[in-house]
């Protein structure tokens, strides 16, 4: 049989559906339930005042008030709990499901690319990789290479000068003297790096640009040699069928000089707007190193004979992604740049 609820359990109803806020709740059970002047301490005090008979029914109806006043502020306090959760999650803007923001990924510029492989190429052949200064003096850049002063060859490489004696180098070349001056035949060197002219930029000229130059020295090497590690390198930059043509030519630090052309990668060889109907585009220059150039490092022209060549990373990176404007390399535009 139900027992008729205390009196007092009405009101406390009432008053925790008013009840907004976790601190309102904390007070209403202060009124309630508080030790000393709690409603329902305050009523189980006045137990002691009732007659034996009355006093058990009494203390059990106090006893079931306390127990459903307990049981009704802890399920608010959950609520209350769960609500500011929710609240919080919104305000904050906590989604753990949502997709993570893009984060941009870097790569290898095109012409860092080019020249990686084309220095992978060479090294799997047997050659090791020189540097030398970009600064130069005059001896290194020109005097070694047979370039004497008042030589026209000084005239076509218009050079950046910092001093009389000081220059940005124009072409890798000075790291063959230095390497051949610092060490003794046979020689296989491979030399990356910038070197600077005094061009105006154009979609062909940049007063800085990168070249590759490559050096063999030792006995009995001969243009044949030249022509044959020129092959291998092309067929493994391009394409097995890749075909290489000397053609002579004049540069101050070899005796014979030569330009030399591959077929062209584009018609093979069929005849194109790039090479311009011929099926030959012109590479780079080379030849076997001048007699007076082992002269000047003190090595036996008699004995020593070597092959030298130059080539451009621009210009094979131009051909190699097909980018007819050598300024879109440097000015790093990343929608360019995002497509390599
Ligand atoms: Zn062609």
């Amino acid at each position: 049989m139900q027992r008729k609820a205390h009196p007092l359990w009405e009101a406390f109803s009432r008053h925790l559906e008013s009840v907004s806020s976790a601190d309102q709740l904390s007070d209403l059970r202060d009124e309630y339930l508080g030790r000393k002047r709690g409603l329902i301490s305050l009523e189980l005090k006045k137990l002691a005042v009732l007659s034996p008979e009355e006093r058990p029914v009494a203390g059990q109806q106090l006893n079931e008030l306390k127990q459903q006043v307990e049981q009704s502020l802890l399920k608010k306090q959950s609520q209350f709990k769960q609500q500011h959760r929710s609240e919080r999650l919104k305000t904050e803007g906590m989604d753990v499901t949502l997709p993570g923001y893009p984060f941009p990924r870097g790569g290898i510029h095109p012409l860092r690319r080019v020249w990686e492989e084309m220095e992978e190429i060479l090294v799997h052949m047997g050659f090791t990789v020189a540097s030398g200064p970009e600064v130069e003096t005059d001896y290194y850049n020109f005097e070694a290479l047979n370039i004497p002063k008042g030589h026209p060859a000084r005239d076509d490489q218009d050079t950046l000068y910092l001093s009389e004696n000081l220059l940005l180098r124009t072409h890798t070349s000075p790291v063959q003297i230095r390497t051949m001056e610092s060490q003794e035949p046979p020689i296989r060197i491979v030399v990356p790096g910038r070197v600077y002219r005094r061009d105006s930029v154009d979609a062909t000229h940049s007063p800085m640009f990168h070249q590759m130059e490559g050096l063999v020295v030792g006995e009995e090497i001969t243009l044949a040699d030249l022509k044959g590690t020129l092959e291998v390198f092309f067929r493994a930059l391009f394409s097995e069928d890749t075909l290489v043509r000397l053609r002579p030519s004049y540069f101050p630090f070899v005796e014979p000089g030569a330009e030399v052309d591959i077929s062209c990668i584009f018609c093979r060889a069929k005849g194109c707007r790039v090479c311009k109907k011929t099926g030959w585009i012109e590479i780079l220059g080379a030849g076997m190193v001048h007699p007076k150039v082992f002269e000047m490092v003190g090595y036996d022209p008699e004995r020593y004979t070597g092959f030298a060549w130059g080539m451009g990373i621009d210009r094979i990176a131009l051909l190699k992604y097909q980018v007819n404007d050598l300024r879109l390399f440097f000015e790093n535009d990343v929608r360019f740049l995002r497509q390599f």
